[in-house]
């Protein structure tokens, strides 16, 4: 992996910690533990707000060392590098918002990790994306809107954790909201077992006439369109971060399998040479475009969130092949991780979703 842009005192906490307290859970949390531990501690070492300023309980660096810090969280394991985008990703959204009163009772929690907060943001995503019908309806009412709805799958959640959400308004527009921990009308209901991902807090959400004061307010109708171009070049942007972890922590298995078995793995596609010269470009170029901030060209971030997933799966997968049946054994990483990477080609925006908006942006450029 390229060299981390954190400070070398934090970049060498934050592995640490995860050398620490997270690689022996790792099995665990892929049968069904939440690392709430591990998510708290890190957010003590500044692991959800490196891109943001100091006196909001950031480390005051920038979107790129975010990046950097899910991808190092992914090379351990994938499904916490999601619950580090969850937890980053509501900071990002708290950080972006013009409301000074939600800023004020969250930000700072959220970043910090005492915390925690899930995204549910997904459905909506998809709907501004002509894919789906919006699950969360509501109206004003006061100062504030009522909100009814269910969405099926929310992570990084449970029972004093944070939710932020969107909803279509009756009269029209969109409102974007923080739930807080216990509101009336707010119900989580245990889900399905997944094939992975199954440590990752994920809950069916229902809320039955949720009340939103305007101190909860993300964004309303006026400046919703605004607001979600303002964080949707990072919301992206970080999810490279775990397909990034995802081929490093592959090339990490390649390479030692090779010592032993170099001259029959040599006959299969993807070799390590390869895949570590795409895995470079991939986060020059995600790195780049975390720099240009809101001026990033949204194809170009779209592209680059796709080639993250396409990678995650061919690594993955070359991974498990050089391992051979070693990886395949329930113990081993290698089949893990061809878990995880499905997961960060299915998770809003999956690479269909991707490759939906990628060609409609296209088109015009074509014409
Ligand atoms: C482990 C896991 C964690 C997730 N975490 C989050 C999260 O934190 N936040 C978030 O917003 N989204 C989350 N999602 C949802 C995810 O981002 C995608 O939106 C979801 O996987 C659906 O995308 P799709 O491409 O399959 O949709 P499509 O293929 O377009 O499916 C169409 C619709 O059918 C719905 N659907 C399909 N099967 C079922 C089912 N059995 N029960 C209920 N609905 C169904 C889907 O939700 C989708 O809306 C999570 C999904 C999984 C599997």
């Amino acid at each position: 992996m390229t060299h981390s842009t954190l400070p070398a005192d934090t970049d060498g906490r934050i592995e640490q910690l995860i050398r620490d307290t997270l690689a022996p859970q790792v099995e665990a949390i892929d049968r069904g533990l939440y690392p709430g531990d591990f998510m708290r501690a890190l957010g003590r070492l500044g692991g959800f707000g490196a891109a943001l300023p100091p006196q909001t309980g950031g480390l005051g660096r920038d979107l790129p060392a975010q990046i950097d810090v899910i991808a190092q969280v992914a090379r351990t394991c994938g499904a916490t590098s999601f619950l580090v985008w969850c937890q980053a990703t509501c900071a990002w959204y708290l950080q972006h918002s013009h409301n000074r009163a939600v800023q004020e009772r969250y930000l700072q929690a959220v970043a910090s990790g005492r915390l925690l907060a899930g995204t549910g943001m997904s459905n909506a995503v998809k709907h501004l994306a002509g894919i789906e019908r919006i699950n969360l309806r509501g109206h004003r009412e006061g100062d504030g809107y009522r909100i009814s709805g269910a969405l099926p799958w929310v992570s990084n959640l449970g029972p004093d954790h944070l939710l932020i959400v969107a909803a279509a308004l009756d009269d029209g527009g969109y409102v974007m909201f923080a739930i807080p921990p216990g509101a009336e009308g707010l119900t989580l209901r245990a889900c399905p077992t997944f094939s992975g991902l199954e440590g990752s807090g994920t809950y069916g959400v229902r809320l039955k006439d949720v009340f939103v004061p305007p101190q909860d307010v993300l964004s309303g109708p006026e400046q919703f369109d605004a607001y979600v171009q303002d964080f949707k070049p990072g919301f992206l942007l970080m999810q490279i971060g775990m397909g990034a972890g995802l081929v490093q922590a592959s090339l990490d298995t390649i390479h030692a399998t090779n010592q032993r078995l170099q001259h029959v793995n040599c006959y299969l596609d993807d070799q390590e040479g390869d895949l570590r010269q795409a895995l470079q470009t991939l986060l020059n170029q995600t790195h780049e475009l975390a720099r240009q901030g809101q001026a990033a060209p949204l194809l170009s971030v779209l592209r680059a969130r796709a080639l993250g997933s396409e990678l995650s799966l061919r690594a993955t997968q070359s991974a498990a092949l050089h391992a051979g049946a070693a990886g395949y054994l329930m113990s081993s990483p290698a089949q893990r991780r061809l878990r995880e990477a499905l997961f960060v080609a299915i998770v809003t925006p999956a690479l269909k979703h991707l490759r939906k908006e990628i060609h409609a942006l296209e088109q015009p450029q074509a014409a």
